[in-house]
């Protein structure tokens, strides 16, 4: 049987409810404020349908990691909420973006928040100042080293950023990481203060420039991360339930 449009409704507004009050509690242990944590709801393998409804909930900022996933969904989002509402959403793209596809995402996405390598940075530059609007982004950090994983290795950010944070047609605005597998939140903790030193080093570094965001944190770690600082937290399955296998 498919589940009612209202039940539907009222699970997904439980859900957000509760992320918003661990949001809420974690901040303020980390002395900071809960507006100062943006929650990005992951919706990759997430329906329109269910898009639309949490957008109706009163979420704006919604991640997905691919594409073609992306283009579809927005196509299909027109069917379930007016113009307005759609306007009001912002994109972000959380997964590693191949350089065939910079173009659309540009389109598509407020946000670039995988930049994993210098190329990557210098095509969508090229594509921010064709547009005569810099592309923000953030610059994916593989703390854990893990070869499974895409992103910048820390060592290599202090040499790269000299080159990404001069390209003309981006707006390098933090940086991002997806914390290894932990058995237990914590674990994850050295991983977000590492993303948080080595954006306090850059800021350090290089004079004028400014790194306000963290994007680190997701269903089974964000209330530590919020504690290391994050800004901006990418929540999947709290919100939607499990993703398909
Ligand atoms: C899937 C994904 C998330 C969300 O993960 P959950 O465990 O569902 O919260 C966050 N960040 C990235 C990069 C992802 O790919």
């Amino acid at each position: 049987m498919r589940e009612s449009h209202s039940t539907i409704e009222s699970d997904l507004a439980d859900r957000i409810a509760r992320v918003r009050e661990a949001i809420a509690a974690a901040a303020v242990l980390g002395g900071r404020r809960p507006d100062d944590v943006t929650l990005v709801a992951v919706s990759k393998t997430v329906d329109a349908e269910r898009v639309a409804v949490a957008a109706h909930q009163g979420l704006a900022y919604f991640g997905e990691n691919r594409v073609q996933e992306t283009a579809e969904k927005l196509d299909r989002l027109g069917r379930y909420l007016d113009p307005a509402e759609r306007a009001r959403l912002s994109w972000d793209l959380i997964g590693h973006l191949q350089t065939n596809k910079a173009r659309v995402a540009a389109r598509l996405f407020s946000r670039i928040q995988s930049v994993d390598s210098v190329r990557l940075a210098e095509v969508m530059s090229r594509l921010g100042a064709e547009a005569g609007r810099p592309v923000p982004v953030l610059l994916e950090v593989n703390v854990g080293g893990e070869s499974s994983k895409s992103g910048f290795a820390p060592a290599e950010v202090p040499s790269s950023f000299p080159t990404i944070a001069a390209l003309p047609g981006l707006n390098v605005r933090g940086l991002m990481t997806v914390a290894p597998i932990a058995a237990t939140p914590d674990d994850a903790r050295p991983y977000f203060r590492m993303l948080r030193e080595l954006r306090d080093r850059l800021v350090r570094e290089y004079e004028g420039v400014v790194l306000p965001e963290l994007s680190m944190g997701m269903t089974g770690d964000y209330p530590v991360a919020i504690e290391e600082g994050a800004t901006i937290v990418r929540v999947g399955r709290a919100i939607f339930g499990e993703r398909p296998a």
